[in-house]
């Protein structure tokens, strides 16, 4: 599989460093509101990711972080604590925000069929990690105390900037909400590892360290859960394009510097889902969730298609007519796939070895989920039986959890009521199985008796009765078993 690195700045044949397992990490969210559809956005491309290597028989262990303490509003550390903003707009403790908005970010992936990863841990849950960290820091001379806080010294590196293909705008993205500059800071870019003082003397958690009383910054978060529990090395970090600085940039200086070696080799960032009128806040206008598209009746994997059909290094626009346009496009994906008849046939390997083959071919390109989706539709069309087709769908399905098989049932489900609302006439054999033979035969006998031919109605049912085929009348049809 090739896969675009942010760090390389080039589109590389993955390989991972131990050929038994993939370690992935991926920046989870900060559980101080309700995560949008665009945090959302990155999840589930991150969630194809690991579902595609899974697919491609890797063993992957995934890590990721909740972040309830630590992050400032503005991600350069400074501003006001967002779990405390988030506690105070809703006069709760900073405790019961995190689990409130825990639970909510679950039941969002959920909806949108992500997987939870291997390993979900809360940043409070790793204060030791963070001073073990701090500690070496501090010893090699890779950070300094000032003013009252613990510093990352950014000079100190031969190569801060690792990801300098990003646009002013991309990087100017994670800085946001720009406030005054804190004088303590050595250089620039230089970082907090450890707060003992800040602006805000409510701050809710804090923790003993050798530097004082006090809170983690919120890059030392991932590089030491990262640690705990993927080791020394790292296969894939992810994250969406605002996190890669300085939040990513920032991991890699410390992680390495700890380390004093290589740490992780692929970097993947999710571009934004934006709106029309730019970039997506959870302060600003309408704020899109998967309760408002649930709300507005919109099914969340129509969500997941409407990401799907576009590339993850691209950015995408959210409008009503875009997610409208994907409701339907869903809705006749899972009619078409209703329409299929299982149990129609035997599994055709060779066809299915060829359907699978544009699949792979599209994910193993970086990824590409907009032509994995049309390999999709081509096997609605493929000249193959209804078994076969069912089966590949099935397989896909694995990486693009869609819900298609599940969905489509219902929908078959559904189609069988409404036919008997309607009054049509429903065969069934008690044994589940279908015979076109049989079922035709039948068919002829309820024309003969709409017809009022009851003596050949008679002599249709001998003629099944002959053959093995008892027939019973039931309300709006006839159920047919062998004798
Ligand atoms: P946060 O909860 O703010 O830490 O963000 C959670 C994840 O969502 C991070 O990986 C962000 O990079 C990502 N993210 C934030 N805004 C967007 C957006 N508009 N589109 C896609 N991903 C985003
Ligand atoms: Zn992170």
């Amino acid at each position: 599989m090739k896969l675009y690195n942010s760090a390389t700045r080039t589109r590389d044949e993955f390989v991972p460093n131990h050929p038994d397992i993939v370690k992935m990490y991926t920046c989870g969210p900060t559980v101080y509101h309700f995560a949008h559809i665009g945090n959302l956005r990155s999840y589930l491309m991150e969630d194809v990711l690991e579902k595609y290597l899974r697919y491609l028989g890797y063993n992957v262990k995934r890590v990721m972080n909740i972040t309830d303490v630590g992050h400032l509003t503005s991600d350069a550390d400074e501003g006001e604590d967002k779990m405390l903003k988030g506690a105070k707009r809703e006069h709760k403790t900073v405790m019961e925000i995190a689990q409130f908005y825990t639970d909510a970010f679950f039941s969002d992936c959920k909806k949108l069929n992500i997987k939870t990863p291997d390993v979900v841990e809360p940043a409070t849950a790793c204060i030791d990690e963070y001073i073990k960290i701090i500690t070496r820091l501090m010893d090699t001379g890779f950070a300094y105390f000032a003013g009252g806080n613990v510093y990352f010294d950014t000079s100190k590196l031969e190569r801060y900037f690792v990801f300098n293909d990003f646009n002013a705008e991309d990087l100017a993205e994670g800085v946001r909400e720009g406030v005054e500059a804190d004088a303590n800071k050595r250089n620039k870019n230089d970082f907090v590892l450890w707060f003992t003082k800040s602006k805000f003397e409510d701050q809710a958690l804090k923790w003993d360290s050798p530097w004082g009383v006090g809170y983690p910054g919120w890059h030392i978060e991932c590089s030491a859960i990262s640690m705990k529990h993927l080791g020394e090395d790292l296969d894939i970090h992810c994250g969406g394009i605002d996190n890669a600085f300085p939040h990513h940039t920032n991991e890699i200086a410390q992680s390495e510097a700890y380390l004093g070696h290589k740490w992780c080799n692929w970097w993947m960032h999710v571009l934004h889902l934006n709106d029309k009128d730019g970039k997506m806040s959870k302060s600003r206008g309408e704020f899109l969730t998967v309760s408002l598209l649930e709300k507005k009746g919109y099914d969340p994997l129509a969500y997941r298609l409407f990401c799907l059909q576009s590339h993850y290094r691209k950015s995408l626009v959210f409008s009503w007519e875009n997610m409208d346009n994907a409701q339907v496009a869903y809705n006749k994906l899972i009619a078409r796939i209703a329409a299929l008849k299982p149990g129609d046939g035997e599994v055709d390997q060779t066809a299915v070895e060829q359907l699978r083959q544009k699949f792979r071919a599209a994910l193993d390109n970086d990824l590409n989920t907009s032509l994995a989706v049309t390999a999709l539709y081509d096997v609605l069309k493929a000249k193959t039986n209804d078994e076969t087709k069912l089966f590949v769908l099935a397989d896909f399905d694995k990486v693009l959890s869609l819900s298609l098989l599940e969905k489509a049932a219902v929908e078959r489900e559904k189609l069988k009521k409404q036919a008997v609302v309607a009054g049509e006439f429903t065969i069934i054999s008690e044994s589940g199985e279908e015979d076109p033979e049989v079922e035709a035969k039948i068919r002829a006998r309820q024309d003969a008796k709409k017809a009022k031919n009851f003596a050949e109605a008679d002599r249709i049912r001998e003629e099944l009765k002959a053959s093995g085929i008892e027939l019973i009348d039931i309300p709006h049809g006839a159920k047919w078993k062998r004798i």
